[in-house]
């Protein structure tokens, strides 16, 4: 499975853990479906758009044959909005910082999704769960951490086929390198709340912990 990266600056690097992924649609306009095109330029900044931030980790197209990556799983992304899921036992709101967001390219409402779509989905809710220990039961869509709100990813998505996918083969994945998740290997720039800007060696990777504690080592060490 391909994924493109992306990048989007509409993340912040503060994130609390992946505890649960959340399943969107990303809607249409007078019954048309957004495109990928429109989708995509949306998860990304217009300097006369800034208040109305919305992104996502993934978005999956309809008609390509590839995952898009927009924000880095480390990241937090913004596309739950007002929200709230029982983890571990604690009710938790506002999941933006507890989860991975990922986007189908449509109107679960006006249209099924396509085969590559549900076949991209399980694929990568998957090697989530594996990747981040994360159980079936926190895997959701996002009408069902806001109620209330239009039915999201839709009420054509086979919730029963994707909970079977996910539930019973997801243990005995054996997880391989996964490179492609990250951005380009030129040298990245993350940019932090106070403007700092830390530029990560091409060939490092370091993890998200490492990061915060190299943060904290410059403000206080
Ligand atoms: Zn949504």
């Amino acid at each position: 499975m391909e994924i493109r990266w992306v990048e989007s600056h509409f993340f912040d690097p503060y994130k609390i853990a992946n505890e649960m992924i959340i399943i969107h649609h990303t809607g249409s306009k007078n019954g048309k479906i957004n495109s990928l095109e429109g989708t995509l330029a949306w998860f990304k900044p217009d300097p006369w758009r800034e208040h109305s931030k919305a992104s996502a980790q993934y978005v999956i197209p309809r008609y390509e044959n590839y995952i898009v990556q927009m924000v880095r799983d480390e990241h937090t992304s913004y596309h739950a909005g007002e929200s709230s899921w029982i983890i571990k036992g604690v009710k938790r709101y506002n999941l933006n910082d507890r989860s991975i967001g990922i986007e189908l390219q449509g109107d679960g409402n006006l249209i099924e999704y396509s085969s590559f779509q549900y076949e991209a989905l399980i694929w990568l809710t998957r090697r989530k769960m594996e990747e981040f220990r994360i159980p079936p039961e926190l895997v959701q869509g996002h009408e069902h951490i806001s109620p209330g709100r239009k039915v999201d990813p839709g009420i054509y998505f086979d919730w029963k086929y994707f909970r079977y996918e996910i539930s019973s083969k997801t243990q005995i994945i054996v997880p391989e390198p996964y490179p492609t998740t990250q951005p380009p290997d030129n040298d990245v720039v993350l940019r932090y709340p106070e403007e700092r800007e830390v530029t990560i060696p091409s060939g490092e990777n370091p993890s998200f912990f490492e990061r915060v504690l190299d943060i904290f080592r410059s403000l206080f060490g």
